[in-house]
Parts: structure tokens; sequence; C-alpha cells
């Protein structure tokens, strides 16, 4: 997925965990870890969709976060599972069980065909612009950060 998918795709997970937990999360760690996998473009020593895409790396950012605010954290636990989730039902998948496993892992089940792939990503945004809208969420985007740490 590209970026604006996958900063969709956590809003919606991010709204769904807090529909249970009611605590508070900061739009812009959000947006952060929801594409923060994908530093492996940057890194140039490990191969894209590796070992920034894997549980491995899940349970690493999990601790380091965890250890801060529980509640909060938790939030962008569930944005960086996101993104490894929207890569997962893609095309090429990700090496999911790294550096255990080579092999990549698709979830067959909720497989997004690559013709479509534009299409669910334009519409997720348009839902997440308009979800931004109706949850009053979008003053979070543009009000002072401090209100919300
Ligand atoms: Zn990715």
């Amino acid at each position: 997925m590209y970026p604006l998918g996958h900063i969709s795709m956590a809003y919606f997970m991010v709204k769904l965990v807090q529909k249970f937990s009611k605590g508070k999360f900061n739009i812009y760690f959000m947006f952060i870890f929801s594409l923060l996998p994908d530093i492996d473009f940057i890194i140039s020593v490990v191969r894209h969709r590796g070992i920034t895409h894997s549980l491995f790396a899940l349970l690493f950012v999990s601790i380091i976060l965890l250890r801060f605010n529980y509640k909060e954290s938790f939030f962008y636990v569930v944005t960086y599972f996101s993104h490894i989730f929207a890569d997962l039902i893609t095309a090429n998948g990700v090496l999911l069980y790294a550096p255990l496993s080579t092999r990549f892992i698709i979830l067959r089940a909720l497989y997004i065909p690559s013709k479509y792939l534009f299409w669910v990503e334009v519409t997720l945004f348009l839902m997440f612009l308009i979800a931004l809208l109706f949850t009053g969420d979008y003053r979070k985007v543009w009000m002072d950060s401090e209100e919300f740490l």
C-alpha cells in the first residue's frame, strides 16, 4: 500500500480500538507509526517489506512503546500493526516471520489484487477524510499539538 492508504487504515483501526479503550491518541504519532515500517526504503541494508514488516519488529516496537504511557502507546502499536496488516493483503506480502523465515506471506482471505489496489486506497482515503470531518478529529490535525499530548 501507499502512504495515504496506510494512514487511512491506521486511523480506522485506532478508532476501532478507541471504541473499547476510550483513550486519546496523538494523530501525528499515528501518522508516524503508520508509516514507520517503510523506513526500509531509507535503510538500504534491509529488504523492503522485510524485517521492519515482521512480527519481530512489531514485538520490538511494542516493548519500546509500552514502557511509556501504556494506554496511549497501545494505539501506536495498533498503528504499526495496521501497516503490516495492510501490506499482508497486497500482492507482494511481507516477510512476517523474519528473521526466522525468508518466505513472503500474503493473507489470501483478504487479498486485494493489484489492479484494484489504487481504487481501494482512494476509497479508503476518502472515507478517512469524511471520518475526520464527522468525528471532529480534523481538529487534531490543525490545532495545537499540546492539547492532544
Ligand atoms: Zn510497507
